[in-house]
């Protein structure tokens, strides 16, 4: 039938075409096919696909498969969302198949049907009615009271009850309540009011909803707890009374039960949430309620970018310089970037959010590419904290705690407050030493030292996760002078509990948090009294901590001479990021830094001008070096069990590149930051330009030659556009 059209696919694999097949037999295809998905053989396999194309078959038809089952009655992508993704897998050069696959949800991926999107709540029966009131109290009591109104959906139990299915399950049992679907959409608690805007965060407000019939970028630049929410909370709602769907974005530890319930308690409408900590079918059936716009507002992580937005209205990225907006396997995409391409085809304002703005975004503001909206006061009555620097030189450290600042400590404590003792670093102590004959524990499939956990007692690494005992005596010449160098949140955890054993002392940290749930469970049985957290990035943001009256951040002094370029920006962020969690409610809140370099230029800037001076000096270097956001870069990396196949790839990659007559700057093949991971040596390639275009052209001519070279086949190799660790 060479007239007649055929499919071209997109599929989940790593080769940059379509693959064309016939429909399923006795079935036509047609242009309103695009965008559906369809099972189709390959090899032995069979995948699902996306019907990317449709149009008279290619000179092999003889040989065209049919594919076995149309799945969906109307395309899954569309629009906007398919025209989105498109200049997605340009933008990475990566397959459709693999980008159209990165953004369905894993059922659907699987070629499950879209889901259901009922949502589930508890009504008491007639018999529950009547009872209630002869029910004692407790717990069942509390669930039938909330109920007498009517039904009510479980999501709103969880925020209004905390913990009711025990309850739930015996009314049930007696027949009292009963659990039944209801449609999504009808789970609403009612509107509470928020406090009155001051000046700036009216400003923002005003110049949001002025732009609100087209595409917009903002960027909200304010201090923790000057009211940003609150801003984002009145430009949804906004959205919301002109009918429009609004779609949340925020970094992976920033989405707490209190944001969400914040968020569910001042709109009057669900609120749905969308992130990894949930299960295949709940985050298929927010996917597919936010789809047919049933769902009007979604907070969510990284992948919600993803969403079909059909009524769109708004997108928030909250926090919009956090890392964990990039992915950094598979589809290398940046949510912040993508939501930017999808405000701009949808053509509805973005509003990007932060005390400290990725120095990317700053620099599209000065430009004039985004609107600058400041809130320079913290909103109501709170204080900015105060800082001070804790010069420890020469001083006597324990557990890498000074005097000065232990009796910080003691004075916060005695006051009533809760301190937080921040340091990046986990385990016990980062380094296990010979003081014989200097013999170090290094992991043997990594290029990097073991981390002391366990008191003292294990080895493990935190790149490969490969853990060992501690041995009795030195592996090199047989001593018994091993000692934990440094310290990691363990050690400082001990050496807290030690010298303050009247008082809880909580770590917080991967090794202890393991879930999501955990870090909201922990922080609630801490609750408001005084004691002291010891924590690491896991407690940089999220939480609300009220009684939080001083912070201690220790071992920073690693961050300042790294060789990453970004390193300074990131180590600023944190550190005004952790900072902001001291003193948001009534109590004027202190800042510790503990450092051996008191003078370090970015220390004293951060102190005398705050974040943004130290952004304006940055920027100024970082085009003095030709460094992003003055130049745009890609990287290409390899790894491999043996050097040579990794630095054969990337010569032969950089030799199409140069053939290209791009003018591009290339560095490279050099080994990986960490040179050796998990047994894998790992190489790079690095390409720059000034100019997005020339860097991209290049890649479109380079691309299909370096998918084809026979050493790529060696090795496992991978492009990122705009890569965010060098
Ligand atoms: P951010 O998102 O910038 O950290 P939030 O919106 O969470 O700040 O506000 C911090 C705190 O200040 C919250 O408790 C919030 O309810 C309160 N708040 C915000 N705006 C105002 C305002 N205009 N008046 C009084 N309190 C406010
Ligand atoms: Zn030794
Ligand atoms: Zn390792």
């Amino acid at each position: 039938m060479p007239d007649s059209p055929v499919w071209r696919l997109a599929l989940p694999l790593p080769l940059p075409r379509l693959f064309d097949y016939l429909p399923p037999v006795g079935e036509a295809a047609s242009a309103g096919d695009i965008g559906s998905r369809v099972r189709v053989p390959f090899g032995s396999r069979e995948l699902v696909g996306v019907i990317a194309e449709v149009g008279p078959a290619g000179d092999d038809t003889p040989q065209l498969k049919h594919a076995l089952a149309r799945l969906d009655p109307q395309p899954v992508f569309h629009g906007e969302l398919l025209e989105s993704l498109r200049w997605l897998a340009r933008y990475t050069h990566a397959p459709l198949g693999e980008v159209l696959a990165t953004a369905l949800p894993a059922t659907l991926r699987r070629g499950e049907a879209l889901a259901d999107t009922h949502a589930w709540a508890w009504q008491l029966t007639e018999a529950g009615r009547t009872a209630r009131e002869r029910l004692r109290a407790g717990k069942p009591r509390r669930l039938a009271d909330r109920l007498q109104d009517g039904a009510c959906d479980e999501d709103t139990l969880d925020d209004d009850l905390g913990d009711w299915r025990s309850a739930a399950r015996a009314l049930a049992k007696r027949e009292l309540a009963e659990r039944i679907a209801v449609p999504v959409s009808t789970r609403a608690p009612a509107p509470r009011p928020g406090p009155t805007l001051n000046a700036e965060q009216q400003a923002a407000v005003d110049a949001i909803l002025a732009s609100r019939d087209g595409f917009a970028a903002h960027l909200l630049d304010g201090v923790t707890g000057s009211g940003k929410t609150e801003v984002y909370l009145h430009a949804i709602a906004d959205c919301l009374a002109r009918g429009r769907q609004a779609l949340v974005l925020v970094p992976e530890i920033g989405l707490t039960p209190q944001t969400l319930a914040r968020f569910r308690a001042r709109l009057g409408v669900p609120v749905h949430a969308l992130h990894s900590g949930l299960g295949d079918a709940e985050r298929a059936r927010t996917w597919a309620a936010f789809a047919r716009g049933e769902a009007r507002v979604v907070v969510g992580t990284r992948s919600a970018v993803f969403l079909p937005m059909p009524d769109a209205g708004l997108i928030v990225i909250d926090e919009e310089h956090d890392g964990s907006f990039k992915q950094l396997d598979g589809i290398r995409y940046h949510a912040r970037d993508f939501a930017l391409v999808r405000g701009k085809t949808l053509g509805i304002p973005v509003v990007m959010g932060s005390a400290t703005p990725s120095l990317e975004t700053l620099r599209n503001a000065q430009t004039g590419r985004y609107t600058h909206l400041r809130l320079r006061e913290r909103a109501g009555d709170a204080q900015p904290p105060t800082v001070r620097v804790c010069d420890v030189r020469k001083r006597p450290l324990e557990a890498g705690l000074s005097q000065e600042l232990l009796d910080t400590i003691g004075r916060a404590l005695d006051a009533d407050g809760q301190v937080l003792v921040f340091k990046n670093r986990r385990g016990y102590a980062p380094v296990l030493l010979c003081h014989d004959c200097g013999w170090s524990a290094q992991c043997q499939r990594c290029d990097s030292p073991m981390t002391v956990h366990a008191g003292g007692r294990r080895l493990q690494c935190h790149h490969c996760g490969a853990r060992r005992p501690v041995p009795n005596a030195c592996p090199d010449c047989g001593g018994l002078a091993l000692q934990a160098q440094g310290a990691g949140t363990e050690r400082i955890e001990e050496a807290l509990a030690a010298r303050f054993p009247d008082v809880p002392v909580l770590r917080i940290d991967r090794g202890t948090t393991q879930h999501r749930d955990a870090l909201e469970q922990h922080l609630a049985r801490f609750g408001t009294q005084r004691g002291i957290l010891v924590g690491t990035q896991m407690l940089a943001k999220g939480h609300d901590l009220p009684q939080l009256t001083l912070v201690a951040v220790v071992g920073i002094d690693e961050g300042l001479f790294s060789a990453d370029f970004r390193a300074p920006e990131k180590l600023a962020q944190l550190l005004i990021q952790v900072a902001g969690r001291a003193g948001r409610a009534e109590r004027r809140g202190e800042v510790l830094l503990q450092t051996h370099h008191p003078g370090h230029p970015l220390l004293a800037t951060l102190l005398t001008g705050g974040y943004s001076a130290f952004a304006e000096e940055e920027l100024a270097q970082r085009e003095a070096a030709g460094f992003p956001p003055f130049a745009h870069l890609a990287m290409l990396r390899a790894e491999a069990k043996h050097t040579e196949a990794c630095e054969g790839f990337l010569r032969s990659a950089r030799a199409i590149v140069h053939d290209t007559g791009a003018a591009l700057d290339l560095h490279g093949p050099l080994p990986a930051p960490m040179p050796r991971r998990a047994g894998y040596q790992r190489a790079q390639l690095l390409l720059s330009s000034a100019d997005r275009r020339t860097l991209h052209s290049a890649l479109d001519a380079a691309m299909p030659a370096i998918h084809a070279l026979p050493d790529a086949r060696k090795v496992r190799w991978s492009l990122d556009v705009d890569p965010v660790d060098l």
